[in-house]
């Protein structure tokens, strides 16, 4: 090998160390509500559209800080915004997150559920090869969305331990977005504890924290 190469070797070993070359990701982050669509009240006049919006910003100052991640808001302040617009925001990211708070019948609901999209095939057409080739997509989002799940719930464990309520297949609406998808619901406003842990800044830093480094380990783990 004569010097130039060397030199070009050297070069390349050195800037893909660097990260140069290394896959940048990006994350939409949905923070519940907003605008005059407030969602369900914790107290006074705390409602689940600031607790959303407030987590759901401490996520992006932690990701955008990560180097290879950065995080988009697709409801960057007190505004409305339909499912439309949201998904339309987020349908270029790599991974999008929903952000909510719960509301139950009873006083003693509580803890943090996730939810992860089930991507069903249309029915009625199972067997059109167009929707088998989108199955497989789906299918592949849908193990995705249920690895970055799993991460959010050991990481979620430790601000909350033992008030998980597990994952759950649900029907979240998801025209249009083609990402691996989960929507987390932090806790119970209609759960005197949950309420209270909801509005703290610090714990809010926690949950923000926790979401935020399960997405760093779910890029880690991407393969591609
Ligand atoms: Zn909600």
């Amino acid at each position: 090998m004569n010097y130039v190469c060397k030199f070009l070797l050297i070069f390349l070993i050195a800037f893909t160390a660097s990260g140069v070359f290394a896959r940048s990701y990006q994350v939409a982050i949905d923070p519940g509500h907003g605008g005059s669509d407030k969602g369900v009240r914790l107290s006074g006049d705390t409602f689940e559209e600031s607790v959303t919006l407030a987590v759901g910003s401490l996520i992006k100052k932690d990701l955008d800080k990560s180097g290879s991640i950065t995080a988009r808001l697709v409801r960057p302040g007190d505004t409305s915004a339909s499912t439309a617009q949201r998904f339309k925001s987020a349908a270029k990211a790599d991974l999008y997150i929903g952000l909510h708070v719960n509301a139950g019948f009873s006083r003693n609901s509580s803890g943090y559920e996730i939810y992860f999209p089930g991507f069903k095939t249309p029915p009625g057409k199972e067997n059109s090869s167009g929707e088998i080739v989108k199955d497989m997509v789906r299918t592949r989002h849908l193990n995705e969305s249920v690895r970055f799940s799993r991460l959010l719930q050991k990481n979620l464990e430790r601000v909350f331990p033992r008030k998980g309520r597990g994952l759950r297949d649900a029907p979240i609406p998801v025209q249009g977005l083609s990402i691996p998808a989960v929507v987390i619901e932090m806790g119970f406003a209609t759960n005197p504890k949950d309420r209270k842990a909801l509005a703290d800044a610090k714990i809010q830093g926690e949950i923000a924290e926790a979401i935020a480094e399960s997405a760093r380990e779910f890029f880690k783990g991407d393969k591609q």
